[in-house]
């Protein structure tokens, strides 16, 4: 292995849901719902198949599902994507993120993201020899939020691209208009390329609106914009996902991905167009029930005696271990199927400063809530 990634090993979330399986603990660490999508999205993929949607689609993806991306964004946003240029399907929102990161970035390049981050992020901007440079969103106010001070400071002369995802995850944070007004003033100012990860933008609770940062000033013609259809309609295992951006850098992107995957998977796309077209309310129902599902997480935690962050958006709720008396999420999640049958995510490996991450662990809420009820009661255990 190549010595810029050894020190990524296996992923923290194939390391959990394996301690999950081996010691029958309650999975509450790797994101992924316990119930299925929506029926008629799921009868159209296996019509796909039984219908001949086997062979290779066209590398930019089928055109059906570049269709339905583009009248998405412009239903929800107002932004318009020509679906012949301006949209690009990709293997996941990770496929996207990787390909954009390898496209863009020199080696010695740096890119911005805010930590905890999304773990493929590292990973891609290590594959591409460029460099990740941290800013940390700390509890402020019941949420995790920037430093503005910090984040102009972190610029420097060989940043390239920022990368922000809102809806966070792992901390739930959905970035205010003001605080992505500040980001996109510093891209215009530093010629930056903004790469954002939206994988969770109809996962927003408490009214909270998910504004893309494409739709402010000057921003559209400056920024990748990712999503996915994983979290939106409950399938991540179709790992079908794309991109927005103008032509030039959707083109740039694609000559890499055409060389990572080629194309993506055919049957997924077509059923994927077809929920984005008609599963408005299923998602809106599933936006409804994950809101009852965070708060009767975060009761119950809080509770077991966790300090607890109401999320705005994801499906995680990020807590601090201390009030129970641990300081160290790796150790504490590590002995957590043990101590109480329950595994979680230390949220300290998603870090470029680990030592900040320390006494954060991640639950995940996008589970039945008799499942959310017994690991509650586990986790009472503790105190
Ligand atoms: N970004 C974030 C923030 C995520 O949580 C996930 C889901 N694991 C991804 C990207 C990857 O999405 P996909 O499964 O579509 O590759
Ligand atoms: N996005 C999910 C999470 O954060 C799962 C990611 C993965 O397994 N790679 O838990």
């Amino acid at each position: 292995l190549v010595s810029r990634m050894r020190s990524f090993g296996t992923t923290i979330f194939a390391e959990m849901s394996a301690l999950a399986v081996r010691t029958g603990a309650i999975n509450l660490g790797q994101g992924f719902p316990d119930t299925d999508g929506p029926a008629a999205m799921l009868d159209h993929a296996v019509h796909a198949i039984r219908s001949g949607a086997n062979q290779y689609p066209p590398g930019p993806g089928v055109t059906e599902l570049r269709q339905a991306v583009s009248e998405h964004r412009e239903e929800h946003y107002g932004l318009s994507y020509d679906p012949d240029g301006e949209i690009l399907v990709t293997v996941g929102a990770t496929e996207a993120i990787a390909a954009a990161i390898l496209a863009l970035c020199e080696p010695g390049d740096e890119v911005i993201a805010f930590e905890p981050y999304y773990d493929s992020y590292a990973a891609s901007i290590a594959l591409a020899q460029a460099r990740l440079v941290g800013v940390t969103l700390r509890p402020d106010g019941g949420r995790f939020a920037f430093d503005p001070g910090e984040l102009r400071a972190a610029i420097t002369p060989r940043t390239r691209v920022i990368l922000v995802n809102s809806p966070h995850n792992p901390t739930g944070t959905v970035f205010t208009r003001e605080e992505l007004t500040l980001v996109a003033e510093l891209c215009r100012e530093h010629d930056l390329i903004a790469v954002t990860d939206e994988v969770y933008e109809h996962l927003t609770f408490d009214g909270v609106e998910h504004v893309p940062l494409a739709t402010l000033p000057g921003m559209r013609e400056r920024t990748v914009m990712i999503s996915s259809a994983g979290k939106t309609f409950s399938v991540t295992g179709w790992k079908t996902g794309w991109i927005c951006a103008p032509a030039p850098l959707v083109g740039a992107v694609q000559t890499v991905k055409q060389f990572l995957t080629f194309t993506a998977s055919a049957p997924w796309q077509a059923a994927v167009a077809y929920g984005l077209r008609h599963e408005r309310e299923w998602v809106a129902a599933l936006r409804a029930s994950l809101q009852d599902k965070r708060d009767r997480l975060m009761e119950g935690l809080a509770a077991a005696g966790f300090e607890v962050f109401r999320p705005a958006g994801t499906y995680f709720v990020q807590t601090d271990i201390r009030p129970l008396g641990f300081d160290d999420g790796v150790a504490l999640t590590r002995r957590l199927p043990e101590l109480a049958g329950v595994v979680a995510i230390p949220t300290q490996v998603f870090y470029e400063h680990a030592e900040r991450g320390r006494p954060f662990v991640r639950f995940a809420f996008c589970k039945k809530d008799e499942v959310i009820d017994e690991a509650v009661t586990r986790l009472k255990r503790l105190s």
